[in-house]
């Protein structure tokens, strides 16, 4: 499996994952990749939520603004001076809550480009989980969340897109429009739709039935990312089942994404 670059993964200061961004430098050299983006979870103020909700998010285990500025930054600054064959960008995985744009948009002013993954989302003022059984209002709002996510420009790759799928069993006609949604907000504003390796774990995504609606828009743009949280998961078991997936649902991947 030859790959040339990787724009989604964790380090330890998230809380549910290993190592640092060097740990992840020295994997894609490893493996001869050009390029690598590494994109942790970005810090959530704790004052955006109710503190129930923000523990159930797992918001407490992630790193803080001040981690952002003293520890995230920092071990990218070492490794792009100690390593000059390969090309490290910084980034992170963020949300997008509405009237946050600002606080956003100070993060990318120190990084090379934001990640959108929405694991959470406000439907109609609540705070909910894209994980769970989603109504048909709040699969709207998840298009919707989209549509004005990536309108701010702020994004350039839209982690797991068919995460609103995760607790769907058959996919229906609601599901395709909610697909085609999305499709066009990424062609509309220049961003990378992802297959996600790691969706593998709970066999959740990558999903067919979204992806072969992706595969009739020739000019949507499609990245592979491993989103590892572990180092055995950068070029591991489920990276090389993405490569698979996409290959023969022909999708037409990009291998380096273009900034
Ligand atoms: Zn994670
Ligand atoms: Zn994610």
């Amino acid at each position: 499996m030859k790959r040339l670059a990787n724009y989604h993964s964790h380090v330890a200061l998230c809380g549910h994952a290993e190592g640092i961004v060097e740990d992840y430098v020295i994997e894609a050299l490893k493996h001869n990749y050009e390029e690598i983006g590494i994109s942790d979870h970005c810090p959530v103020p704790i004052s955006w939520m109710k503190e129930e909700l923000y523990n159930i998010f797992w918001l407490n285990q992630q790193m803080t603004e001040a981690d952002f500025y003293e520890k995230y930054l920092p071990q990218f600054e070492e490794s792009i001076n100690k390593h000059k064959n390969i090309n490290i960008l910084k980034a992170v995985e963020t949300e997008y809550i509405e009237g946050k744009e600002a606080y956003y948009k100070n993060l990318l002013m120190h990084l090379d480009y934001l990640v959108l993954g929405i694991h959470f989302y406000e439907s109609d003022g609540e705070f909910i989980s894209s994980y769970g059984a989603l109504t048909e209002k709040d699969l709207y709002n998840y298009a919707l969340i989209v549509e004005k996510a990536l309108d701010t420009k702020l994004y350039k790759i839209l982690a797991h897109p068919e995460l609103f799928l995760y607790h769907v069993g058959e996919f229906l006609p609601i599901h395709a429009e909610i697909t085609k949604r999305i499709i066009f907000a990424a062609m509309k504003n220049d961003v990378y739709l992802e297959v996600n390796a790691n969706g593998f774990y709970h066999q959740k995504y990558p999903r067919k039935e979204f992806w072969e609606i992706v595969k009739e828009y020739k000019n949507v743009k499609i990245i592979l990312n491993s989103d590892a949280h572990y180092l055995k998961d950068f070029h591991g078991e489920n990276v090389k089942k993405a490569v698979d997936f996409a290959k023969e649902l022909g999708l037409n991947v990009s291998s380096k994404i273009d900034f």
